[in-house]
């Protein structure tokens, strides 16, 4: 099939077939770009299920970039929790900041200017010019990338093969609707040229594809095993008041959950788990520690993280030195209130699951 034939036939399947998303605009008009924005920022490395309710509350509460370029950037981290990578929702806080001082509210329709602001990468600056702008570009996902290495037969492992991947979708990448082109694509990544069981006799490029004629389509594309990832171990600090709130801190603004709330915790480092007497040299005050039984297991991009939680509660024998701790004391039923992320979230559960709630 030609790469003029290809693009028609996915845009004909496009027409019939495309999926109803909440930030999709109806057929025929073009999507709001804050709205394209906002979902391809909480799409990566999340599910099109886990992110819709997340950026109806979003839209909810910050219907345009201006509003959200105002919000506080707690709010926005509180309203990001549970969808991990952090950073993410910092950036997107900083765009709109600037989309909203520096461009006059609206967002940048090309993708050279669209990639100078603050966690806009290649993929989001495709994505939004496309399917924002119904401009022509070449959106590679990883559903594009599963795709083309099918139709085009390219055995070539990832991540090698992405810009042989990136050359050849640009061959069939068309000037007329681009931007439905461009969902059309994912969207037959998502629903038929799914990774396992791939259903041909449904897609509009059965005829064309050259991994399907050679029985290899399940296969692609290929992958160059990914190293084992590292397990890191650390101790979380559940201390309690006499009042029965607990403390909480903010982490340093740079390095891994950045700015967000933890519950108080060392090191996370590669090495065996430490004993208590050993690992409370990092608690946040001196108290009687006891280690709770079991662990809190996460998992990061680049790493496992195992954390050990020590448990300690201050009687009115303890003294007031606790109110000057570095942090702030939260009562057990307010913890909701905080930008708490998963992990510390699961040291929560934990804590609370083995000594209850403080009376
Ligand atoms: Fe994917 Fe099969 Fe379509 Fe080829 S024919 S693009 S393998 S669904």
């Amino acid at each position: 099939m030609e790469p003029d034939e290809l693009a028609r036939s996915m845009l004909g399947w496009y027409d019939r077939h495309r999926r109803v998303l909440p930030w999709r605009a109806p057929a025929g008009r073009t999507a709001d770009p804050y709205h394209v924005w906002l979902s391809e920022i909480m799409l990566q490395q999340t599910t099109v299920v886990t992110v819709g309710p997340y950026f109806q509350e979003l839209l909810r509460r910050w219907p345009t970039v201006a509003d959200l370029a105002a919000a506080d950037l707690d709010a926005v981290l509180h309203a990001w929790a549970g969808l991990g990578y952090y950073a993410r929702a910092r950036n997107l806080h900083k765009c709109a900041r600037v989309v909203a001082d520096g461009h006059g509210g609206r967002f940048p329709d090309n993708e050279q200017e669209l990639r100078q602001l603050p966690g806009i990468g290649a993929y989001t600056a495709a994505a939004v010019a496309a399917i924002a702008f119904d401009r022509r570009a070449t959106v590679l996902d990883g559903n594009v990338e599963r795709v083309m290495a099918r139709l085009f037969a390219v055995e070539e492992p990832l991540p090698a093969s992405k810009e042989k991947l990136r050359a050849l979708a640009d061959t069939i990448t068309p000037d007329r609707r681009p931007g439905d082109y461009a969902q059309a694509v994912m969207d037959l990544g998502a629903t038929v040229c799914t990774p396992r069981k791939p259903k041909c006799p449904r897609c509009p490029w059965h005829d064309g594809c050259a991994a399907r004629a050679a029985g290899i389509a399940e296969s692609l594309p290929r992958k160059t095993p990914k190293a084992e990832k590292p397990t890191r171990r650390g101790t979380a600090f559940w201390l309690l008041n006499p009042e029965g709130a607990v403390l909480l801190r903010r982490r340093p603004e740079s390095g891994l959950l950045g700015g967000m709330i933890e519950v108080p915790s060392g090191d996370w480092l590669e090495r065996p788990a430490q004993s208590l007497a050993a690992a409370s040299v990092q608690a946040p005050f001196a108290a009687s520690w006891r280690l709770l039984p079991g662990l809190v297991r996460h998992t990061f991009t680049h790493f496992h993280l195992e954390l050990q939680v020590a448990a300690a509660r201050l009687g009115a024998g303890d003294g007031d030195g606790w109110m000057r701790a570095d942090g702030i004391w939260v009562p057990v039923d307010r913890l909701s209130e905080h930008a708490v992320p998963t992990v510390m979230r699961k040291v929560v559960r934990h804590a609370l699951g083995s000594i209850g709630v403080p009376e």
